[in-house]
């Protein structure tokens, strides 16, 4: 059905071509792009400029085909096991980073996965520093070259711990320590031993990183200070973010040892996109998609998602009718997390 609109439009001329691009760009029609017989002029200048063709490969491969990275391949046909070495690029990173990789065609179509998601490629969604926070703190920065956030919390590799309590040094593999929950030597056996263990230590001794966003005005007014909470505290704390583009707080409420102990959303829950603000929703960021945002079908408005949501929306146009589609599928908002500051980045439309 889709195609047919396409072909519709293709075929009055040159009038609409802007709209018809519009709409090719969009993921789900890209796959099928070359399947059409393209006549106007206007088009063909458009699909040269859209990269190579890929209609040869499978559906998931044309969908993880990296158009900007790959443009430069023009117009050559790509085949399925093409020697080429090429980008790829996958939405499925659970926190919205984007997942970039260099790959041969016919180890794609022989059907290698994408390293991040496969967890042989380190991404801020698997490092040891995000899953396991609370592991990483007695991370020996002086006996190891790299740091928590360049491993997978299921790194195979044996590096070399400081006890962040009682400063035993010890060597062990990640996955095992992470896998297991295994503390430091020293202090397991003192436990043992019925010897009073020694604390973990407190926010505030933790150090500059896990002090970041404490709500120093809120906790004080709740009676709680960073220098008495420890890292392994269970009680609930409040957290502010400075980070919003819109001059907003983000603020949050989760337990130190929930923050720090190895659970996944330990950032800042706006700023990883996994709750809504001013600043992420799918209506200020990308008013012109969320102008097609079918307000029957859905639950809840464009201002209550955020631009690099997974929820499966409906759309509406004139020109393609009633669709189902993910909101960072049509947004391509996931990629919004590949750069560092919020401020970077250009709006999409
Ligand atoms: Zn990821
Ligand atoms: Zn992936
Ligand atoms: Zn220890
Ligand atoms: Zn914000
Ligand atoms: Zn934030």
């Amino acid at each position: 059905m889709l195609l047919n609109t396409a072909a519709q439009h293709c075929a009055s001329g040159s009038m609409i071509v802007s709209a018809c691009v519009a709409a090719w760009r969009d993921q789900s029609i890209k796959a099928i792009r070359f399947q059409q017989q393209v006549q106007c002029q206007a088009h063909q200048q458009q699909l040269h400029e859209l990269g190579p063709d890929i209609s040869q490969l499978k559906p998931h491969l044309q969908m993880q085909w990296d158009q900007a990275a790959n443009a430069h391949l023009s117009n050559v046909i790509i085949k399925q096991h093409s020697a080429r070495k090429v980008q790829w690029v996958c939405d499925q990173c659970p926190d919205g980073h984007p997942h970039l990789w260099t790959a041969r065609v016919y180890s794609r179509t022989q059907g290698t996965k994408c390293p991040y998601c496969a967890g042989t490629a380190v991404c801020a969604h698997n490092s040891l520093a995000t899953l396991a926070p609370g592991i990483a703190l007695d991370w020996d920065y002086a006996n190891n070259s790299l740091t928590p956030h360049d491993y997978t919390a299921q790194s195979n590799l044996r590096v070399c711990w400081a006890c962040c309590t009682c400063q035993h040094s010890w060597k062990a593999v990640i996955k095992n320590r992470v896998q297991d929950n295994t503390q430091c030597p020293e202090c397991a056996r003192k436990a043992r031993q019925g010897q009073p263990m020694p604390k973990k230590p407190t926010v505030a001794e933790a150090g500059l990183h896990y002090m970041l966003h404490w709500d120093h005005e809120r906790n004080a007014q709740d009676g709680v200070f960073p220098g008495e909470v420890t890292l392994g505290s269970g009680k609930k704390v409040h957290w502010v973010c400075h980070g919003c583009p819109q001059g907003l707080a983000h603020r949050w409420c989760v337990t130190p040892d929930h923050r720090f102990g190895g659970h996944r959303q330990n950032g800042c829950p706006c700023c990883t996109g996994n709750r809504v603000c001013k600043c992420n929703s799918l209506q200020s960021l990308c008013p012109n998609t969320a102008a097609e945002w079918d307000h029957v079908k859905n639950t809840g408005k464009p201002d209550d998602y955020t631009a690099s949501s997974a929820y499966m929306a409906w759309w509406s146009t004139s020109l393609r009718g009633s669709w189902q589609q993910t909101i960072r599928g049509r947004t391509g908002y996931y990629l919004r997390y590949a750069s560092k500051s919020l401020q970077q980045n250009k709006a999409l439309p």
